[in-house]
């Protein structure tokens, strides 16, 4: 209460440590300045303090080259730089250790995105296997998928031709694995066929969403809305603004 979600996340602000990396003047100091910023948002740091805070900057200029020709598709009417935001996300692994993950999203779905992924964090009653920027994965969202990676933005088009959510930043999706998207037999990824039905769903099962856990409802709080509740295909691991 009291300070906004907006404020606490701080942004441009927070991250002195990356940023005096950024700013060392030799220039190959620079470039391993670079590299160990691009490692540290792939594959995730090992965040020590309880309390940790989401963050957010601008996307750095290491990242911004690597997502082009991944998750950002000259091709396709892709965001700007400028309408994306980088946030660094704390969030408890399966093995209940508290880990820094990177997600890109919407500049104008920042806020909300940060905010529930604070709710979740805070509650200690969720674990998220891993939050690798999609680009990791070539920004493939199979191959992402089938590694159960927590991510967002993808400039890319959905099955029947049309731009994501996901590639305006402004969709989330949640363990793949233990949350699938089904849609008559096909199951993705498919490893998620042991989760892939409401009987097969059960709050137990660690990393698992369903209705009116802490994750829906960190999100419903933010006005988005769930892929669990999809009638004609179901997606247990999105969750999008407009409800697409
Ligand atoms: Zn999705």
């Amino acid at each position: 209460m009291g300070l906004s979600p907006w404020r606490m996340i701080g942004i441009g602000g927070t991250n002195t440590r990356i940023g005096g990396r950024m700013i060392l003047t030799n220039r190959c100091s620079r470039a391993i300045g670079a590299i160990a910023l691009l490692f540290l948002l792939l594959t995730g740091a090992e965040a020590n303090a309880r309390g940790a805070k989401v963050t957010a900057e601008p996307i750095p200029d290491a990242v911004w080259a690597y997502m082009q020709g991944r998750s950002w598709r000259a091709e396709l009417r892709c965001p700007g730089r400028d309408q994306l935001i980088l946030l660094r996300v704390p969030y408890l692994d399966f093995d209940g250790n508290t880990q820094t993950g990177a997600l890109i999203v919407a500049s104008s779905a920042a806020k909300a995105v940060a905010a529930a992924f604070q709710d979740i964090y805070d509650s200690g009653k969720f674990r998220i296997y891993r939050m690798s920027l999609i680009d990791e994965f070539g920004g493939d969202d199979a191959r992402s998928m089938a590694a159960n990676n927590t991510s967002a933005f993808n400039c890319r088009t959905t099955d029947r031709g049309a731009m994501s959510r996901h590639a305006y930043g402004m969709a989330v999706d949640i363990n793949p694995v233990q949350n699938p998207y089904r849609e008559g037999q096909l199951t993705e990824p498919e490893a998620g066929r042991a989760y892939d039905e409401p009987s097969k769903r059960r709050r137990d099962i660690v990393g698992m969403i369903v209705d009116g856990d802490v994750v829906t409802r960190a999100f419903a709080r933010q006005g988005w809305r769930w892929g669990g509740h999809w009638k004609r295909s179901v997606d247990y691991q999105h969750f999008s603004n407009d409800g697409h």
